[in-house]
């Protein structure tokens, strides 16, 4: 591969001992704001079921007109190369599709263990997405697992077993256990320029940086390669951050999410000063101020209303789930003012609903809503702030709102040059998108 020893590690970055934090990553030379740090092609990925059709299962090129596999007629390519690429891991699937029909469904988790088992077969050398850290060596944290996450791991491995021993010599389960919790911990998922889901894939070296809530690099992707470019100044001797969450939310909710998904307490600038805290649990002006306890317990209501809306999203209509957006910012809204998180996540998800069902004006106006206040909460290039510009730019563009429409792509191009790189197919298109009106 192009020369590159892969033990020769990446430039201008070394891997270290992070005070506190175990290993980490630390910049060896200067990184300006838009500079990229390294890219890290996919050591295993899996294309999300629900994007079949719409991008290549080997390459994640998006276009219309890809050809079926013709045995299973699920799995959909670019052209014969990247059907002939793809095969060693689409055989695990291909005729268990075929065979099991309906039945098929093991999750995206458990598919994308198979494949890394199947490469870890073939695989015999240090890989290029190794550079400064191996899969192997990846933290499983097995010892900090409650009896539900214990009960999901042994579900995967079942399922494991059940839809792949065709084509897969399984290790013995304490084995399979590290792995799932390997995987659980140091995942990632791809996403595209308006953070739909694509994928799931292992980056070793990408998943070597630690995680802080103002972190100093962002992570794209180019079809199947994770490209991590600076989004502040990074000086010599700098640790690299990378952030592991939806930023968002106050301090408490996101170490809830860290402690719950990563077993860590985060103790990042952001989380030791709270400085957005105020700003993001803004309440709304009235002639008398609440009372803490009030405010306490509409907290409360938010954080069980977030989970029962994620949880709802997979059995309830969208008009349904509509009603419990709607609901919930009525009864939010007596004591949050419309910039609070809580109101902004529930718009959020109103807006997703509205998208869905093709509500272009109801989405747009959950848009309008949501765009002054993400921008405050979120770091100053964030790719939910970039997203949201270019679904919302989008958005005005099909109302025929030109000039709003342009000013909004404008904005999501301006994030997207210093996140995605001024050279990233998104960006390109996005600026075509422009022009074509001008
Ligand atoms: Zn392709
Ligand atoms: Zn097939
Ligand atoms: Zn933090």
């Amino acid at each position: 591969m192009n020369g590159i020893c892969a033990n020769d590690g990446i430039e201008g970055t070394e891997r270290f001992a992070s005070p506190g934090k175990g290993r980490g990553l630390r910049a060896l030379k200067h990184f300006a704001v838009g500079s990229l740090v390294f890219a890290c092609p996919a050591y295993s990925y899996v294309l999300t079921a629900n994007e079949r059709g719409a991008h290549c299962e080997y390459c994640f090129t998006r276009k219309d007109g890809l050809s079926k596999c013709g045995k299973c007629k699920q799995a959909y390519y670019c052209e014969v190369d990247c059907q002939k690429g793809d095969w060693p891991m689409h055989k695990l699937e291909c005729t268990a599709m075929s065979s099991y029909g309906e039945n098929w469904c093991p999750s995206e988790t458990v598919r994308l263990v198979a494949r890394i088992l199947m490469k870890q077969k073939v695989t015999t050398e240090r890989t290029q997405s190794e550079r400064l850290l191996l899969l192997s060596e990846f933290e499983a944290h097995l010892d900090k697992l409650d009896n539900e996450k214990n009960e999901m791991n042994q579900t995967d491995i079942a399922a494991l077993h059940h839809f792949y021993s065709r084509h897969i010599d399984f290790p013995d389960d304490q084995t399979l256990t590290v792995l799932f919790g390997q995987v659980n911990c140091n995942g990632f998922t791809i996403e595209d320029e308006e953070l739909s889901h694509l994928g799931s894939a292992v980056f070793p070296d990408v998943a070597l940086m630690n995680h802080s809530c103002s972190p100093n690099v962002i992570v794209t992707y180019k079809g199947t390669v994770a490209e991590v470019r600076a989004v502040q100044d990074i000086q010599p001797g700098d640790e690299i951050f990378n952030s592991y969450i939806d930023l968002l939310y106050p301090t408490d909710d996101r170490n809830e999410r860290l402690r719950e998904s990563y077993f860590f307490t985060c103790v990042c600038d952001e989380c030791t000063t709270r400085s957005k805290d105020e700003a993001k649990m803004e309440l709304r002006k009235l002639s008398s101020a609440p009372m803490p306890e009030e405010v306490r317990k509409m907290v409360r209501y938010a954080r069980n209303v977030i989970e029962e809306f994620r949880r709802a999203k997979h059995y309830k209509t969208p008009s349904e789930l509509l009603e419990i957006c709607e609901l919930s910012q009525e009864k939010m809204g007596s004591i949050f003012a419309d910039t609070n998180v809580y109101m902004l996540h529930m718009m959020y998800q109103a807006m997703g609903v509205c998208l869905y069902m093709q509500d272009w004006d109801g989405a747009m106006s959950y848009g309008e809503k949501i765009i002054q206040p993400y921008s405050v909460h979120y770091p100053a290039y964030s790719l939910n702030v970039a997203s949201m510009y270019l679904k919302l730019g989008r958005l005005y563009l099909g109302l025929e709102k030109k000039s709003q429409g342009i000013k909004a792509l404008e904005k999501a191009i301006a994030i997207m040059e210093v996140a995605h790189g001024k050279d990233h197919h998104y960006v390109t298109e996005v600026q075509r998108e422009v022009e074509d009106l001008k």
